[in-house]
C-alpha cells in the first residue's frame, strides 16, 4: 500500500474512518483512533466551535461573577476594614470565581479560561472600590491589596488551569 498523501511512501496503516492509506508522517491519532488529515479535521471542527461558545460563556460568568463578589467584597469591607479580612476575602472571591466559572463549563479546564477568571478578579476588587467610593467618602487604598488581588488571582487560575 502507498500512503494517499505520500504516493513514495509504502505504508500498512489506514484511516480509521475512510480506510485510506496513511503512513505515519501524516497520521493524526485522534481519541477515537488513527486518522487521516481530512478526517482528523472534520472532527475537530464541532470541538472548536463548542470550545469557543464555552469561552463565550465563561467570559460571561466571570464578569457577573466580578460583579457579585465585588458587591460582597465592598459590603464586608466596608464593615470590617482590616487587610487580613481583606486578604482572605480575595481568596474567597478566588475560590468562588474559579468554581462558578469552572461549572458554567462543565468543569473544563484550560489556560485560557484560568486567563478568563484571573481576570474576573482586578474587576471584581475595583467593583468593590466602587462600592465603597459610592457609599462611603473615602476608600483607602493599601499596598496589601495588590497582594490580596495577587491571591485571588491565583486561587482562580490553580482552579481553572
Ligand atoms: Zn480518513
Ligand atoms: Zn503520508
Amino acid at each position: 500500500m502507498k500512503c494517499a498523501y505520500h504516493p513514495d511512501i509504502e505504508t500498512n496503516l489506514s484511516c480509521g474512518k475512510c480506510g485510506k492509506p496513511i503512513c505515519p508522517k501524516c497520521m493524526v491519532q485522534t481519541p477515537v483512533g488513527a486518522r487521516c488529515p481530512d478526517c482528523a479535521k472534520l472532527a475537530k471542527l464541532p470541538t472548536y466551535r463548542l470550545a469557543a461558545k464555552h469561552y463565550l460563556i465563561a467570559s460571561g460568568t466571570a464578569l457577573g461573577m466580578a460583579l457579585a463578589t465585588g458587591l460582597v467584597w465592598g459590603v464586608v469591607r466596608e464593615f470590617l476594614p482590616y487587610i487580613y479580612v481583606n486578604l482572605l476575602l480575595a481568596g474567597g472571591v478566588g475560590l468562588a470565581v474559579g468554581e462558578v466559572v469552572g461549572r458554567s463549563v462543565n468543569r473544563k479546564r484550560g489556560n485560557r479560561l484560568a486567563l478568563i477568571g484571573a481576570v474576573a478578579i482586578p474587576l471584581s476588587y475595583l467593583a468593590g472600590t466602587a462600592f465603597n467610593m459610592i457609599f462611603k467618602y473615602t476608600t483607602a487604598f493599601h499596598p496589601l491589596d495588590i497582594l490580596a488581588v495577587a491571591i485571588g488571582v491565583f486561587v482562580a487560575v490553580i482552579r481553572l488551569r
